[in-house]
Formats: C-alpha cells, structure tokens, sequence
C-alpha cells in the first residue's frame, strides 16, 4: 500500500496499526534522514498555516473614516462647501483624508511590531533525524518525521502514535472537551469520530502529562486544525485598559464639545447676534480645537513601540495590557534554577557511606579529578574498590535522559543541566555512559516530574540486553528526602550492604544544602527477574543508598544586579523553589536577597490556612520544596493583600498560576508550550535580568502615555479657551479654524510622535510602584493641563491684540497668532520631556535626535505655512517680519521658564518628588 502520506489528510491513519502507519508514512521508527526530511519539506512546504488574509488595503484605508470626528469634519465641510467657502472646504477635506492617512500608517506600523513579535514565538519540536535526537522549528516537520512529546508540549503537527506512556492530551482547542483525553497506541475503527481516535494526536493541542513517540502524518494546512481553518493566535492583538479608557474619554470629550459648539452656535446667533455663516464658522472652530484628533493613534504607537523596544530586551509580550501592569508590579515570584541561577550544573562534591570526595572541573566535561582527602581517587578497577561511588556513577549514567557531545573541543549538553552534571560525574569517575546506555537499555522509567523529585529506570542487571529471565535492578536518583525515605539500606565502604544510617545522611544533605549546593540522592533496589513495567510500588520502599552528589549552580551575575535595582524600584522580589530550604536561602543570600532567610517549605504552605498565609506571604521571601501547586495559591495570598505580583513558570502545572497572576510570565526557553500559552510575556532568555528590564520599560511606557497626554490636551485647551474668550467678549477669532486644523494636524503629531520614543528618565526605577488605580489624569495632570493651557491662551491672546495693536490686519495678526503657538508647542515638548524634573540640564536642552529632528521639520513647515504663497492663499496667512519671529520664539521660551519655576515650586512645596 503507497500513497502520498497526508492524502487522505487522517481517514486512515487511526484504523492502521502503528507498523502500518509508519509503512504508510515511508517511514520507521528511528525516524527519517536529514536529506529525506529536506526532500519531503519541498514538496509538501513548511509546517505552518498561512496567516489569516489581513484585509485589504482600500478595506483598512476605508475603515480609518469610520470615525466620530472625521464625520464631524465631514459634514462641516459639506456646509462649508453649500455656503461657498471652497478654500476651507478643501482645508478640512485635506485633515479628513490626512488623518485618515496617519491612522493607517499608525495601524500598519503597529501591527508590524506585532507580527515580529510573532515570529519570536515560533514552536520547537524535537525530532529523530539520521537517528539522532534534534531540536527542530516546528515548521521544518514533515510528514514521516517521529517526533518525542513531554507533558507540556503543544503537538507541532497531526501525530500518529507509536509509543505512549501515561499520555493524557487536552483537545479543548480542536474539540471543546476540557477533560484531557487519555492516549493509547492501539488503531480504533475506521469510523471513530475525532474525539474517540485515542491513537491520534493533533496539531495545537496540548500534552498535559506523560511521554509519547509518534509519526507526523499531516502538517500545515493539512492538519485537522488547518483544515476548520483557525488559527491559533500566539500574540493577541487588542488593546489595553489604559487605552480603552482614553478612547472612551476621547469619545466622551468628543460629543461634549460638539454640544457646546451647538450652545456657542445659539449663543452667537441669538445673544451676539453674528451673522450664521461666521458663527457657523466659529463654531466647527470649537470643535476642531478642542477635540485631541491626534491622541487615540499616538498612544497605540506608544504602546507598540514600548512593545518592540521591550522585544529587544528578551520580553516578548504576548497580551497587551501586561505593558501596562507591569509598570505597578509590587512583587516578583521568580524561579530559582536557570532564571536567578546560570542552570550550568557542575557536581563538586560526592558522599558516598565512608567517604566524601572532591570533584575537580568546570562545564560538563567529563575530565577532573576525584580527590578524598586531597588524594586523587585512580579509576581503575573502581568497581573493587570503590563499590559504592562505582555504582554511584552507574546510576549516574543510566538514570538520566540527557546527552553530552563533544564538538570542537566544546562538550554541549542536550537535555536537563543537572542531568548533564550526573553524566560528566559518571565520565570522570571512569564510565562511559554512551556505551552503557546501549549495553544495558532501559526497559522502563518513571519520568522526573516536579511534583514527585525523583527518576526511577529499570534495566536488566547484566549486559545481555534484558533477555527475559535475567535479574533486574531498578536505578533511582533524586530529591534526598524523598530518595532517603524509599531507602532501607546503604552499601558500605567495602561493598556490603548495611542498615540505612538516616541520621548520618540527612546531617550530610544538611551540610551539602548550607553551602548552596543542590543535593541528590542516588539509589537502586534489585527486581525480581523477568519485571518489564516499573511502578511506583516497586520504589516505594527497600532501596539501597549508594550516596549523595552536591551540585553547584552559580547566581547570574545579572541576577544580582536586577534584584538590587528591583529593591531601590521598591519591588520584592520572591524565590519559589523546589529545591531544598537551606540550599535555597544560601543561594538567596548569594544574589543579596537576605542573608540566613528562613525558607518556608512545600508542606509548610499545606499546613497554613488561607488567612496564615496571607500573612506568611507578607515578609517571607523564599519558598522551597514548592511545586507549581503552591504558586497559585501563593498568588492569590499575596493578591489578597493587594500586591500587584508577577510569577514566572516553565512547566504545563505553572499554567494557572501564570494566567492567576496580574504578569504571567513563561519561560522562553526552557518553557513548556502551555506555559507559554499561559502566560502574558514570555522571556526570550530565562533571566531573571530581563524581567526588572521589562518593568523597566514598561514604566517608562506609562510615562511616554503620561506625557502624550499631557502635552496634547493643553494645545486643544489653549486653542478652544481663545476661541470661547473671543466670542464672549465678541472680537474676531485669533485663529482661523482651518488654522486649527493644521496646528493639530501637523505640528501637534509630529511633536506628540516623539514622546512615544522618549528614553527611559534615569530615576524611573526609583521609584515606587505606580498604584494601579492611579488615574492616568491624575491631579498633577490635571492640574498641568490646565495651567499650561491658560498659558497657551495668553501667548495665542496677547500676541494677536498685540498685533493688532500695532496694526497689523486681521490676517497678519492671525498668523502671528499661530505661530506664537506652534512656538510654544515646541518649547513645552521640552518641557514635558520631563513631567517632574528639571528640564534645563544639558541633556534636556540637547535632547535626543528624533526631538531636533521634528523641531527642524515643525519649523520648516511653519515658514513654509507663513511665506508661501501656495499656502498663503490656501491659510490666509502672510508674510512676517524677522523681529516678529524673534518675539514669537521669545513668548515660547517665557512658557518653558514659566513651566520650569512651576516645578521648581511644586519640588520646593513637595507637592511632587522626583
Ligand atoms: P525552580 O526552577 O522552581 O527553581 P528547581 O529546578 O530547583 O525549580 P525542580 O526541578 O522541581 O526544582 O527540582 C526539585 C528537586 O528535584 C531538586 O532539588 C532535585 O533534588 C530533584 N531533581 C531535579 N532534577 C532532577 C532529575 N532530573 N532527576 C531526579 N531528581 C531531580
């Protein structure tokens, strides 16, 4: 029977054996050659399902005018033109389609930093190929490839079956069943319906828990899940609380001005006594000023450049308002191994019944020294004499699913470091692991998992390669305390098997653990000859000690200086470990957490009730021997008392602490697929480093959102005081509508655009956490929105009486008029560069390139807006002379001297800090 493998793409695939299939697929179970799997990759195209169609062009450009303010701009202009006033017509249809044309660039430009970031969260898969275990992109699979799945794993394609133990899948994503699915290898008939096919895996689910091999049989758009067409987003789009807050105000904002224009119209009309056109004029003026048109599109551009500024520091955010949250994180959970550690194993101690032994060496070479008592221990005929550290090392090398390769003189690790540690324990001690493996293979395991901290593997005891009949030993290696309770007995010095000498072990596991060292127990217990299933009653009880390793695994650098930075931002920071207490707390106290912590255990957060511990969260700092049980409900104690907490998680178990959290963050790395999934940012390098980075970033995002706000609102506040000023005490407007619209449309963007790129203000981690109900128009805002704008209203005010004064016409003395403002937008950029803070320093005064850059363009645009005679037709405006220009830049300047006594003031006062 031949066919090409995925047509049909799984109508018989679960009716076939397992041999069937992988005949089918052209294929065996050692998986297919490098060259096949390329040749295959050609013709049936990468892994992957083709992005969702994004709409069309004219379709995204069409959906920027469905917009309340582009209406109301709509319709002004359609009067505008029934009265006859052509110019101003084409005016505000040129801010229609403008605005209209900017939203779109905004919208393309942020969902390219998101795409981007999608391509960062692209999924793993490990795959046998030329016979050797490899970590491929899930794209590469193809059908025919045998892939290994672990509890955690997103399946990378559709899968048949070839071995499963203890296989439990989550389907919700293709099926809606929320109870995992257990798995067997054998065919189901033909007819199954998809979510009987027990011996089929499909693409997108989820492993909750066991190991698997099995066959691709379909990839892409073949996959069942390709096939409904769904995509399974990695990266959500949307938007965030803070955002959606600001467009309801926004939209608010909107229809009050519209209603007040309705008021001033009447008030013009009935009590002025204006003519309708011009106080028709007046009153879409109104409207025009006072609406922030531009304020919605910059804050998502702020949001996104945070996004991708926080993408190239390691943090990939994966939901949207994280940016927000992260900025009011109170507390951060961190693992310990890998993330506040370097997760580079090294064995440096054994205890062995009689003697403890130095190991000499770096990395996972297997070359050092064993040394007792500064005598180098000789590896020869170990087995003799040294029984118990030889068959320490047997289990070293046997109980152990990690690989070391030897390229360029560099030996690299393939699986769990402190498995890596163990094989080049066993290498050093004179074994030789890749041999054994093959000679004596294992005929059954009980995987590590978080929750039980041991690994148990059965092999037969002699080198016959598990003949039926021949003895077998079950080797087991794990947390002491757990190991030390399945144990009965210990092998001696001499190689007699004595009574277990508990009192003695746990004293050295005590002392290995105080020097920081991570501590494992190695024993073995012999089973009845011709056993082929290992269960965990078979290790429960009677095991032999063979001894203790001690393993180090040295604090980043990094790490350390991200804790001192996360206590000066006034953070704590948590360790949650399932490591041993003690080992725990020197470690802590390593990376400047505390010195001699007291750790709180595992059982110890059993035994507390939810009130205990509340309290319990509330000054400790390291929890040890905690699986991920324990993280949800720490995070939901320190929620209780009204902590703000990030936690991070590798494992498929971390998933509901990581979606409890306010900040999940997952594991990039080492990270299960569910954990990724669970979380809101995923970390790109596992380091503890990046997460105060993040906070970092996401602190300054805020800031930027702050300073948007705060630099737009009082342009539009200025501009609609004079207008209101203007018509209560009956003068002509200083400032022409479609003027207006060119202040907010032009140089109001390309200013506000530059605060989303602001750099991070040095004190940012100084200070403390925002408080999450903190209004983004805070009191101070408001207070500033308000004050600069009265500021803008005299500048706009007094230059155009000034003018006029002096003679000048109508037209003259409007055009003064906006650039007095556009003078005094540029000046507060600059000053709101800094909300708080001085900015006359010489940083300040320099600013940074894109802030000269778009003062250079807002001037260029503002004489060409005064001295051509294209837009002087078009604006009304005329020429001026040098000496009024130097005024103009002179009332600007007054606006940041004023503004900077303000915060001299408020500093002085203490009204704010900083
Ligand atoms: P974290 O990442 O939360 O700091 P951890 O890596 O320190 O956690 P676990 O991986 O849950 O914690 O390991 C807990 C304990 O289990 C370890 O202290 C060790 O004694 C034991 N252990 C770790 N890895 C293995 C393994 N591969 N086989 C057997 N025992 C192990």
């Amino acid at each position: 029977m031949r066919s090409t493998p995925d047509k049909p793409p799984l109508g018989p695939w679960h009716a076939l054996a397992a041999e069937a299939a992988l005949e089918l697929a052209r294929t065996s179970a050692g998986g297919l050659t490098q060259a096949e799997a390329d040749a295959r990759l050609q013709t049936h195209g990468p892994n992957r399902l083709a992005d969702v169609e994004p709409p069309s062009l004219l379709a995204r450009l069409l959906r920027q005018f469905n917009n309340l303010l582009l209406y109301v701009l709509m319709v002004a202009a359609l009067v505008m033109a029934l009265m006859g006033h052509w110019i101003d017509t084409v005016v505000i249809m040129a801010v229609v389609v403008l605005n209209a044309v900017i939203g779109f660039v905004q919208e393309g430009k942020a969902e390219k930093a998101l795409q981007a970031i999608r391509h960062l969260l692209s999924p793993h898969a490990v795959v046998l190929r030329d016979g050797h275990q490899r970590e491929v992109d899930a794209a590469d699979l193809v059908p025919g490839d045998v892939v290994l799945l672990a509890s955690g794993d997103s399946l990378p394609a559709d899968v048949r079956l070839l071995l499963a133990r203890n296989l439990r899948i989550d389907e919700s994503a293709l099926t809606g069943e929320s109870v995992p699915v257990e798995k067997r290898v054998e065919a189901v008939v033909a007819d199954a319906p998809i979510g009987d096919r027990l011996c089929l895996g499909y693409a997108g689910t989820l492993v909750t828990q066991g190991q698997a091999r099995a066959v691709v049989v379909a990839t892409g758009a073949s996959t069942e899940i390709g096939r409904i067409g769904k995509m399974i987003e990695s990266v959500e789009a949307g938007t965030t609380p803070l955002l959606r807050k600001m467009e309801a105000f926004s939209r608010t904002l909107t229809l009050v001005i519209l209603v007040a224009a309705a008021a001033l119209f009447l008030f013009g009309l009935l009590v002025r006594g204006m003519g309708a056109a011009e106080v028709f004029m007046t009153a879409v003026g109104l409207a025009v000023s006072a609406i922030p048109e531009g304020l919605p599109a910059i804050m998502t551009i702020t949001l996104a450049i945070g996004v991708q500024r926080m993408a190239t520091r390691h943090a990939v955010i994966r939901r949207l308002p994280a940016v927000e949250t992260l900025g009011s994180v109170t507390v951060i959970c961190s693992d310990k191994t890998g993330t506040l550690t370097r997760n580079e194993m090294t064995v440096q101690e054994v205890v062995c019944a009689g003697a403890v032994m130095a190991v000499e060496g770096a990395g996972y070479a297997p070359e050092g020294a064993l040394r007792i008592d500064g005598e180098v221990v000789a590896t020869e005929a170990l087995k003799v004499r040294l029984p118990a550290l030889h068959a320490l090392a047997e289990v070293a090398a046997l109980c152990n699913d990690a690989a070391l390769h030897e390229r360029a003189g560099q030996w690299q690790l393939a699986g769990d470091p402190t498995e890596g540690a163990l094989l080049s324990l066993a290498g050093k001690a004179g074994l030789n692991p890749t041999e054994m493996q093959v000679e004596r293979p294992r005929l059954d395991l009980i995987p590590f998992e978080s929750e039980h901290r041991f690994m148990a593997t059965l092999h037969s005891e002699g080198g016959d390669g598990g003949t039926r009949g021949e003895a077998r030993v079950v080797l087991v290696k794990g947390a002491p305390e757990r190991v030390l309770a399945m144990c009965a007995n210990q092998l001696g010095a001499d190689g007699t098997i004595e009574r277990l000498d508990d009192e003695h072990w746990h004293a050295e596991v005590e002392a290995q653990a105080r020097a920081g060292r991570r501590v494992l127990a190695l024993a073995r217990r012999a089973l009845p000859a011709g056993t082929e299933d290992l269960d965990h009653a078979d290790v429960a009880a009677g095991l032999t000690l063979l001894g203790l390793v001690g393993i180090i695994d040295p604090p980043r650098q990094e790490a350390i200086e991200a804790v001192a930075q996360c206590c000066t931002a006034g953070i704590r920071v948590v360790m949650i470990t399932g490591d041993h207490g003690v080992t725990a707390s020197a470690i802590a106290g390593q990376l400047g957490l505390g010195e001699g912590l007291q750790a709180i255990t595992g059982p110890e957060l059993e035994a507390a009730n939810d009130a205990q511990l509340r309290e319990l969260v509330r000054n400790t700092r390291v929890f040890a021997r905690a699986s991920p049980e324990h993280k949800l409900r720490l995070v939901r104690a320190m929620q209780a008392n009204g902590e703000v907490v990030a936690m991070t998680g590798d494992g498929v178990n971390d998933a509901p602490a990581l979606k409890q959290a306010d900040v999940g963050i997952a594991m990039g790395r080492k990270g299960t697929e569910a954990a990724k999934q669970a979380g809101s940012i995923v970390l790109g390098d596992d380091n503890f480093a990046s997460i105060a980075h993040a906070v970092e970033e996401g602190r300054t995002v805020y800031d930027n959102l702050k300073k948007t706000v705060t630099f737009l609102l009082p342009i539009n506040g200025g501009e609609s005081l004079s207008l209101l000023l203007a018509v209560l005490i009956g003068v002509a407007l200083p400032i022409a509508p479609a003027q207006i619209l060119w202040v907010n449309m032009v140089s109001s963007i390309a200013l506000a655009l530059v605060l989303a790129f602001e750099p991070t203000e040095a004190d940012v981690m100084r200070r403390p956490p925002r408080r999450p109900d903190e209004p983004m128009l805070s009191r101070f805002v408001l207070w500033r929105v308000g004050f600069v704008s009265t500021l803008f209203l005299a500048g706009i005010f007094g230059m155009y009486e000034w003018a006029l004064w002096h003679g000048a016409s109508v037209e003259t003395a409007r055009t003064v008029a906006v650039n007095t403002l556009v003078a005094m937008e540029v000046f507060y950029l600059f000053s709101v560069r800094y909300l708080k803070a001085p900015s006359f320093t010489l940083q300040g005064v320099k600013g940074t390139p894109r802030v000269l850059l778009a003062v250079a363009a807002v001037f260029a645009l503002q004489l060409v807006f005064t001295y051509t005679p294209f837009m002087q037709g078009l604006f009304a405006t005329t020429a001026l002379p040098l000496r009024t220009g130097i005024a103009i830049v002179g009332v600007g300047l007054t606006v940041l001297v004023v503004l900077e006594l303000e915060k001299l003031l408020l500093r002085r006062l203490g009204v704010v800090t900083g």
